[in-house]
């Protein structure tokens, strides 16, 4: 499987280099190249059978053939067999009429087409007809991604010959009693059908074993890291009971149960001296701040101190204000690590915040002064010099925000020595479960599952006319609400025949045409954060009405004046990210409206679609697009170490549980093989 490509019998230096273009360096690389699609040409019939407008694949004899000459170049051949004939055409490719010659058998698959004149089978597949098994023709046939002068054609006709010699030299990957007990493919039978079906259930079978494979590993990998992380040691934190109480005491509302039994499995876990590794997972708006300001309370006061990591400027600006109203009368210092310019420090005791240089900001943090510091995740562990480092007096609890994964290593160049510090991460990512528990089994889980009471739900409809959202815009916005228009699109773009709306065009047309009288904005992902930044704020400060906006949005920020969430071309997200942006309203006391704008008639659409206006559970949405598209929309695929066919062939709960319970069966690893596989497929994914 090592064997570099080089060695490969038929793949010159030439090849040799474009494959490296496709990341192909192996033949192990070669093999596990998997086809992104497949057509199915495998209907083989006699000419006289021939169906006009459809695929059909025929076998016959070559009568004549020639190359016209007009703009382009034509090739036109005859076809015959013991029932008819046909003519067949390609076009601008010339060199077909010396390759083929009359008498020479050949298989075509295409589609047939009729015109005035004739019928004819236009720009078919086509192999000759050898002794050997058909691979272009007639049959299932792979499609690959492509690159310059590497066709799908030449990838079949290598792999072919590569797979018929060493397919019994394969070696299993996965111990034989899994491959027994789940019902899999060995390996090499896997490798060969994923590449030359013979039917449907061929690729459904092959793919259900790599796909199983790929979470199987990764399972484990999340039970060997959870091991490993349970004989570091961590600073304990004790349960300061009268602390947390009064803080609860403090809150404008009482806490759900699930906040409260959240909060208490997190500070459960840290009252232990290993470090906690733990998933906070809660709907958007479902209240996952105050949970981790107990954890922040709870840690300080045993004077340790708490790092809070988002993605965004914006959100961390958010936190840092939400923190300070929490925690001002707890005599705390919070300091906040932005950009270039603005730099927080809450004074104790004081209701203010004051700006501080960074320079100050990072000794105070370092002398331990800073008791919660806030930022983004690249400020904080990447400070490129040195005196810009940030260091911490002693580190007890890392909290961070939409974002799942964060290393070990980077816990403890942050933590005190020889400890690491508790991690908490917070997601408003719905994904079911089952999903969770295989995906994250390194994490323990805490699911905050109902949302605070009094919440309105979020009137959602689906409608075709822009025109019925617009005019409720409109009365919306004379109330002194405001609204948001999201497009797929930032600029516009020729999408087959459909027009996708976009950004930029849709601002015009609502500031110009639509709402001359109202003030329209527009925000997107070309913009600067600084840009993006002011205008999210202008939006929060009311200074326009509507928002028009890209996906950008999504992680976020309160708006509660905002009431309508307009989405156009609604089908092009998936059900997880519309949740997160009808998420962006009713954050308020308001009733809040979203509008679903969608001119497919795709049966699936419209039940996605509908889904929306009939749940407002992100984990229900989140699995009903399971079933019916796969995970690849809610999930940032690249932070999973998960190739694509993976993605997009989970789409059955089923395999994920089945893959847990395997590894669950085999751990802890002895069977050596296994250990070497596993060894390698965490070195893989640290590479990528
Ligand atoms: P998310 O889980 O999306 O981060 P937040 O923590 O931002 O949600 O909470 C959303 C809003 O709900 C905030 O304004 C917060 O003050 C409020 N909130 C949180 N918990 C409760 C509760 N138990 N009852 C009422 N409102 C709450
Ligand atoms: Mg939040």
């Amino acid at each position: 499987m090592k064997t570099p490509v080089e060695n490969i019998p038929n793949i010159g230096p030439i090849y040799q280099k474009r494959l490296k273009k496709l990341k192909i360096k192996t033949l192990g690389d070669f093999l596990y190249n998997f086809p992104r699609d497949y057509k199915d040409f495998s209907r083989v019939s006699k000419i006289k059978d021939i169906k006009i407008n459809e695929v059909n694949s025929i076998s016959g004899t070559i009568k004549s053939i020639e190359e016209e000459k007009r703009k382009m170049s034509i090739v036109r051949a005859l076809i015959e067999d013991d029932t008819a004939s046909i003519e067949v055409v390609w076009f601008n490719q010339p060199y077909l009429a010396k390759s083929l010659k009359i008498g020479d058998k050949i298989m075509l698959s295409g589609k047939v087409r009729i015109n005035r004149y004739s019928v004819s089978m236009v720009s078919p597949a086509f192999e000759k007809v050898s002794s050997k098994e058909n691979i272009h023709t007639g049959r299932i046939v792979p499609i690959y991604s492509e690159t310059k002068g590497i066709t799908s054609k030449w990838i079949r006709y290598v792999l072919k010959s590569i797979i018929d010699k060493i397919k019994n030299k394969i070696p299993e990957t996965l111990p034989e009693e899994i491959i027994k007990n789940y019902n899999l493919l060995p390996l090499p039978k896997a490798i060969e059908k994923i590449h030359f079906p013979d039917s449907n259930e061929d690729i459904i079978q092959a793919q259900r074993r790599f796909v199983f494979e790929q979470l199987f590993l990764i399972s484990l990998l999340n039970m060997k890291k959870r091991e490993e992380l349970r004989k570091e040691s961590a600073p304990a934190i004790p349960i300061n009971l009268p602390v947390i109480k009064k803080f609860i005491n403090s809150l404008p509302f009482e806490l759900t149960p699930a906040q409260k039994k959240c909060s208490w499995q997190i500070i459960k876990d840290m009252e232990r001296n290993f470090p906690m590794n733990r998933l906070l997972q809660g709907d958007v708006g479902s209240g996952k701040t105050v949970v981790s300001a107990i954890a922040a309370i709870n840690t300080v006061k045993a004077k340790r101190q708490v790092v809070l990591m988002a993605p965004t400027e914006i959100l961390t600006k958010q936190h840092f204000k939400t923190f300070f109203n929490l925690l001002k009368n707890f005599n705390i210092n919070i300091g906040l690590l932005t950009g270039k310019t603005d730099l927080y420090y809450s004074k104790k005791l004081k209701n203010d915040t004051i700006e501080i240089s960074r320079k100050k900001l990072l000794e105070k943090t370092e002398k331990g002064e800073i008791d919660i510091l806030i930022g983004t995740q690249a400020l904080i562990t990447q400070t490129k010099t040195k005196e810009n480092k940030v260091k911490f007096n002693d580190l007890g609890l890392i909290i961070i925000d939409e974002q799942h994964r964060f290393g070990v290593k980077q816990r403890a160049a942050l933590s005190p020595k020889n400890k690491i510090a508790h991690l908490l991460s917070m997601t408003a990512t719905p994904i079911p479960r089952t999903l969770t528990l295989t995906i994250w089994s390194d994490l323990d889980l805490s699911i905050i599952d109902t949302l605070p009471k009094g919440r309105k739900k979020v009137k959602t409809e689906i409608i075709d006319e822009e025109k019925t959202a617009y005019s409720f815009i409109r009365k919306e916005i004379k109330k002194g609400h405001q609204a948001f228009v999201i497009c797929p699109r930032i600029e516009a773009e020729e999408d087959e025949k459909i027009i996708v709306k976009s950004v930029i065009a849709e601002y015009e047309k609502l500031s110009n045409v639509v709402f001359p009288d109202l003030k329209v904005n527009m925000l997107h992902g070309k913009m600067t954060p600084k840009e993006k930044d002011k205008i999210m704020r202008d939006f929060k400060n009311k200074k326009f009405d509507i928002l028009v906006s890209t996906s950008v949005v999504e992680v976020g920020i309160d708006i509660p004046n905002a009431t309508v969430m307009m989405i156009e071309g609604a089908d092009r997200f998936g059900l997880a990210q519309l949740h997160q942006f009808r998420g962006r309203v009713g954050r308020g006391k308001k009733q809040s409206y979203c509008f679903l704008l969608t001119e497919s008639k795709s049966k699936t659409t419209i039940e996605r679609m509908k889904a929306m206006t009939k749940y407002d559970s992100g984990f229900k949405l989140s699995e009903i697009d399971l079933k019916l598209r796969g995970p690849g929309d809610f999930m940032g695929k690249r932070q999973w170490g998960i190739p694509d066919f993976v993605m997009s062939s989970l789409n059955n709960l089923e395999i994920i549980k089945e893959a847990r319970s395997a590894s669950e069966e085999v751990f802890p690893v002895t069977n050596e093989k296994l250990k070497r596989r596993l060894e390698a497929f965490e070195e893989k994914l640290h590479l990528e």
